[in-house]
């Protein structure tokens, strides 16, 4: 099985993430956008560029919108120059795309495909198999987990999209922490053989939720499987 992780939104907290990945020798793609509404303290161009030559580095658009509710000459704009600036940066071609917010239509999917990318990585959670490289899901969000830290009807979401999504997969014996499930999902997709496990998040919501230490035993766990492979999201486009 493929094991990759993605990264979002280029926080200066992103070094920890590459830290963490070298030392248990695993592969991340950095999604990064030129600029971005909450998101501040940001990478630089430089550390950026240092980045693209350690890790995988993919484009996010420019400044972050919903490219579902702008114009499409806009939403052509924020994808294309993405590409140029990210390109620009790290002197390497850019394959990768990732929609913010998990927003996109079938639209902005072709101007993706039009722009030049080979992919497109979406907030589609709980899946191990690529359909469509345009809309690239993913297995696992590192997210507090059963409920949201929120009190408001989206509470229960985690838990409610997870049990809709996964039904009886996972035991509810394992819904009582991130780093139970997380550990539980890896197992059901390891030993079903299934194509890939693709976690993703953002640093600055591991440091938001204080996660680190979940997150770290959960890639010591998921580094003590054998016959894994450690790949950037670009591999999962061949698998
Ligand atoms: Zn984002």
């Amino acid at each position: 099985m493929l094991f990759t992780t993605s990264w979002d939104d280029g926080h200066v907290l992103d070094h920890k993430l590459i830290d963490l990945l070298k030392k248990y020798g695993m592969k991340g793609t950095f999604y990064i956008s030129k600029e971005h509404e909450l998101v501040h303290e940001r990478l630089s161009e430089r550390e950026i560029h240092d980045l693209a030559h350690e890790m995988e580095c993919g484009a996010h658009t420019l400044t972050h919108p919903d490219l579902t509710s702008v114009t499409p000459d806009n939403a052509r704009k924020e994808i294309a120059d993405s590409k140029v600036w990210m390109e620009s940066i790290t002197q390497k071609t850019c394959d990768l795309f990732c929609y913010p917010r998990g927003r996109f239509n079938d639209v902005i999917k072709s101007m993706t495909k039009e722009c030049g990318f080979r992919g497109a990585r979406t907030t589609e959670l709980y899946r191990f198999t690529l359909q469509d490289p345009f809309a690239m899901p993913v297995s696992l969000h590192i997210y507090p987990f059963p409920f949201r830290p929120i009190a408001n009807r989206r509470f229960y979401e985690p838990f409610s999209m997870a049990r809709a999504k996964l039904g009886s997969a996972i035991p509810l014996s394992r819904y009582t922490s991130w780093l139970s499930f997380a550990k539980a999902l890896f197992d059901h997709a390891y030993q079903t053989n299934q194509p890939f496990f693709h976690l993703f998040g953002h640093s600055w919501e591991i440091e938001k939720f204080r996660m680190w230490d979940h997150l770290e035993k959960f890639l010591s766990y998921v580094a003590s499987k054998k016959d894994l492979q450690h790949v950037p999201n670009s591999s999962l486009l061949r698998s």
